[in-house]
């Protein structure tokens, strides 16, 4: 892959007689996050029911699963692997019953202290059944000795460090928390009396419920019979959303930290425009990702816009190439050119990002092949040079291309005319009023949250990659 992936989607609800089925939507809407596992957990009251599956969400409930997944609660999750080992022992939300009762949690970002703690509580007497950080937060609430749900969740999750959006379910309690630093996204909504809190605002869309607010960086809310009930219970931190919401992961249908991502996408594209304008005849976006930003790029450049670059949208994480004699189909299987577009004319290529260069390399090859006279790369963030700790999966450093080559060597590995990427300061001017309140380490290489040691090993520089 030559992708950032997502890290996870969460979704929560209280107090709808359809909850299990309303959670499946909205895990359907926040498929994009997450696609390795699945799961969600219900409440009725008295019981936690879990159904977990490896797999897309259309592919793993039925009605048999449905009507086991009984009460007026639910929470549930879509997962892509960022920390712990992928495989349906993994996949979350996880189910524990303990002094204080069952509880389920879903967990979208990455502790970076999860070692530590991990350590710390197999020193004294745990065993972890799974290799996932949330683990170490449920091990945390299962040993607190306080008296209440809320007291023995603070004591636990104040102890946590790095990106955590969770969202837990007890048998009569729904809960939202965000990390202090609000790296991930977590939003409330209402539908009719029921609460609603998920990671994105599309998953509101899809069933008809109205947006609130953003649950806050620090933030513990509590969704009971009493009503909803807000602690702050952390440490207050700077803000530090993550800005690769905005340049890629989140849907351009959401809003996400109170702005629309198809503004701030498009707005990416306009100032890249500005930025790295060249003559060109067409602008083509990399598809689905780069739509947004070529359409900022076009509107401002002036050269149209074409859809260049078809997208086949059926091909499944588990794609295998059929026969060794028959195989190299490469990046053809995702994206099929259009001869009529590109033909004698000189291109602009937009895409979200450029991290390792290999597909980068393949699409450029492709667009010459179907006729193209020149082929111009342009990428709507600065170079990643830096990996993420804090939920998002990236390569080492040393596979990052911008980080171990310069702009020129990038261009003639990828074998483009030209390359050019938004500046730092393009990028936060985007957001507008709020660009202090972004993370933007891995274009910076410098960390709002410090992460152990032994992670710093992924820091070093590395031989060049190999052309
Ligand atoms: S390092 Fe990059 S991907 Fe990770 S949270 Fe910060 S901006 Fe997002």
């Amino acid at each position: 892959m030559d992708e950032l992936r997502e890290e996870c989607g969460i979704f929560g609800i209280y107090g709808h007689t359809e909850a299990a089925n309303l959670a499946y939507l909205g895990l359907y809407a926040l498929q994009h996050r997450g696609q390795e596992s699945v799961g969600i957990a219900t409440s009725d009251g008295e019981r936690l029911q879990i159904h977990k599956a490896m797999g897309y969400v259309a592919d793993n409930f039925s009605e048999d699963t449905f009507a086991k997944l009984a009460g007026t609660s639910a929470i549930g999750h879509v997962r892509y692997s960022t920390a712990g080992e992928s495989g349906v022992k993994n996949a979350q939300p996880i189910l524990i019953d303990c002094a204080h009762g069952e509880i389920a949690i879903g967990h979208n970002g990455n502790l970076v202290n999860a070692q530590e703690l991990r350590d710390r509580l197999v020193g004294q007497g745990s065993i972890f059944q799974t290799t996932s950080d949330t683990d170490t937060l449920l091990h945390l609430y299962a040993r607190s000795r306080a008296a209440t749900i809320e007291d023995a969740l603070i004591e636990s999750v104040t102890q946590a460090q790095g990106a955590f959006s969770l969202v837990l379910l007890t048998r009569d309690r729904l809960i939202a928390v965000r990390d202090p630093h609000g790296f991930r996204p977590l939003t409330l909504g209402r539908l009719g009396d029921a609460y609603i809190v998920c990671s994105e605002t599309c998953a509101l869309d899809l069933i008809d419920a109205q947006w609130v607010r953003d649950i806050e960086p620090g933030e513990m809310l509590v969704i009971g019979p009493e009503g909803a009930k807000s602690y702050h219970p952390f440490t207050p931190a700077p803000a530090a959303h993550c800005i690769f919401e905005h340049v890629y992961f989140a849907r351009p249908d959401s809003y996400v930290f109170g702005q629309s991502v198809n503004e701030v996408r498009t707005e990416f594209g306009r100032r890249l425009a500005r930025e790295q304008a060249v003559p060109a005849d067409v602008v083509v976006p990399i598809p689905d990702s780069g739509v947004c930003a070529a359409t900022g790029f076009a509107e401002v450049s002036g050269v149209p816009l074409r859809m260049g670059l078809i997208r086949n949208h059926y091909v499944g994480r588990t794609f295998i190439e059929p026969h060794q004699s028959i195989r190299h189909f490469g990046v053809r299987v995702k994206l099929n050119p259009v001869k009529s577009i590109l033909q004698g004319k000189r291109v602009v290529l937009v895409d979200d990002s450029l991290v390792r260069g290999t597909t980068s390399r393949k699409i450029v090859k492709m667009v010459r092949a179907a006729g193209a006279s020149e082929v111009h790369m342009r990428i709507s963030c600065p170079p990643t040079v830096s990996p993420c700790f804090y939920g998002v999966d990236t390569p080492r450093r040393a596979e990052l291309i911008a980080a171990t080559h310069t702009l020129e060597e990038i261009r003639r590995y990828i074998g483009a005319d030209s390359l050019g990427y938004l500046s730092l300061e393009g990028l936060l001017g985007a957001v507008g009023p709020a660009r202090g309140d972004y993370c933007t380490s891995c274009y910076t290489g410098r960390y709002p949250v410090a992460f152990p040691q032994d992670e710093a090993a992924y820091l070093q520089l590395a031989l060049k990659l190999a052309e």
